[in-house]
């Protein structure tokens, strides 16, 4: 492709970019494609010939649009939101367009400085103490396992990556029930095991189905005397299922006495941290944590994928990853090679969509976009508890809450298959105290009240039309 054609087209894809997300309400939330149906048009083999760009980009309107999930949807209130604002799209158009790999400060100092920049205009923004740094990774999944390795070496005393882990005893790791599966699957991979992923139920005093401290110390106690060796605490703020959030003061009490190593969850919650009063309510203590995870591509608004891991002292991360080979090697004085701190090499610039995302809407309007986010959420959860035939099952945690309609298990998912075939809305279901819910969540960047609202009338009306 020649670069006149390229900016032609760039021109069209943004023009198409700025129509779709206008209107985007008209849109089914969730594709409506049957399993088969998107790879079922897609010709089966490669083209020998170059294709005309207007036959792509056809092709792409006609076959790959009807399967997509529009994420982007004001409407949508499945799972957590996967925000893209504008500038931080604007921000990545450019990220893609340089494409470079900056795994290394010298192999785009930029990206480097902008990252520690970065990462301490969050640290300011959820007033988390001068000392911290950090590093943005792609994912909640890839820090916490980077978190879990850190357990392991620190509990090894550094010697489960050189000699193996068939020599170092059980190592033990504690959470709640409420963690997020990527904690199960980091203690997988670091050959830690499921069993030894020691999950404590979660009390529910004043609703916030948070770990109980009292169990979690004795259990330490127990795993102690019986031989085991406890390597870490994970706690989570913003639990995936109904939005759980520990108290963490107590979590970090129990330790400090046993000298373990901290990890904090808040891949969905942290974004809400930067309004005083949700910090106030949900992270007393959070200072004590020695790795901190949460994800601007969630609520804040950066587009997928950004996830911040902040660190109370980087070099025990670095001491479990850092690697550095003969090409790797860099002259010249002292820098950050941000590659050191986590599990892949290569790096996207993802500092970009930050910096064009707080520099567009300031910190005041990323905070009023959250806080109007948990407050219609609060007022639809009032709007269904005086519908009749629904029941509240947990009550708002932030922007999300859960309920159920009469009937058992199947007759829930029956509902939400229904509300995400007709369309309007897209929710999803849940798990909670072995009953199926039906979760609600609210975060998208665009979505307004109105929606919300809509959403009540759209689960009312499908009921309705069920019974
Ligand atoms: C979304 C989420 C994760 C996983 O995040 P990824 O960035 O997709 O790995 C982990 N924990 C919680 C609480 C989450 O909400």
């Amino acid at each position: 492709m020649k670069w006149d054609e390229f900016s032609q087209w760039g021109e069209k894809i943004s023009q198409w970019a700025a129509a779709y997300h206008t209107d985007l309400r008209d849109r089914p939330v969730r594709a409506q494609t049957a399993q088969g149906d998107i790879a079922a048009a897609l010709t089966t083999a490669p083209p020998e010939d170059g294709e005309a760009m207007e036959t792509i980009m056809a092709d792409f309107e006609r076959i790959v649009m009807p399967g997509i999930t529009h994420w982007q949807h004001p409407r949508f209130f499945a799972y957590f939101p996967a925000n893209a604002a504008p500038p931080s799209m604007l921000a990545d158009m450019l990220v893609s367009t340089i494409a470079a790999q900056c795994m290394l400060w010298q192999t785009s100092p930029a990206a480097t400085e902008m990252e520690g920049v970065m990462v301490d205009w969050l640290r300011q923004a959820l007033d988390l103490p001068e000392g911290f740094s950090g590093v943005i990774q792609d994912s909640a999944s890839s820090a916490t396992l980077s978190a879990v390795l850190t357990m392991r070496e620190r509990a090894t005393n550094w010697r489960g990556n050189r000699e193996g882990l068939s020599a170092m005893g059980r190592l033990r790791i504690y959470c709640s029930d409420q963690v997020h599966s990527s904690i199960d699957r980091a203690c997988w991979v670091a050959g830690i095991g499921q069993e030894n992923l020691v999950k404590i139920g979660a009390g529910s005093s004043g609703h916030a189905y948070e770990m109980d401290t009292s169990a979690l110390a004795a259990q330490i106690k127990a795993d102690r005397t019986a031989g085991y060796t406890p390597a870490g605490i994970i706690a989570i703020t913003g639990g995936t299922g109904i939005g759980a959030w520990d108290f963490l003061s107590d979590v970090l009490k129990v330790a400090k006495d046993e000298e373990l190593y901290t990890h904090l969850d808040a891949a969905w919650a942290g974004s809400a941290m930067i309004c005083p009063e949700f910090r106030a309510k949900y992270w007393g203590g959070v200072e004590g944590f020695d790795s901190i995870v949460f994800n601007p591509h969630k609520w804040l608004g950066a587009q997928f994928d950004c996830s911040v891991q902040f660190l109370r002292d980087p070099s025990q991360q670095l001491n479990t990853l850092k690697i550095e080979p003969e090409y790797l090697k860099t002259s010249g004085e002292a820098v950050t090679n941000y590659s050191e701190w986590t599990i892949p090499l290569g790096r996207r610039f993802r500092a970009l969509k930050l910096w064009f995302l707080i520099r567009s809407y300031g910190l005041e309007g990323l905070r009023n976009r959250i806080r109007n986010h948990v407050s219609w959420a609060e007022e639809l959860c009032e709007v269904l508890r005086a519908k009749e035939p629904f029941e509240i099952v947990t009550e708002p945690i932030l922007s999300i809450f859960s309920f159920r309609c009469p009937g058992d298990d199947a007759v829930q998912q029956r509902l939400v298959d229904a509300i995400n075939d007709d369309g309007r809305i897209y929710i999803t279901q849940g798990m909670h105290e072995g009953r199926k819910v039906i979760r609600f969540q609210v975060g998208q960047f665009d979505c307004t009240r109105d929606d919300v609202m809509l959403a009540g009338d759209v689960i009312t009306e499908i009921w309705e039309q069920l019974t």
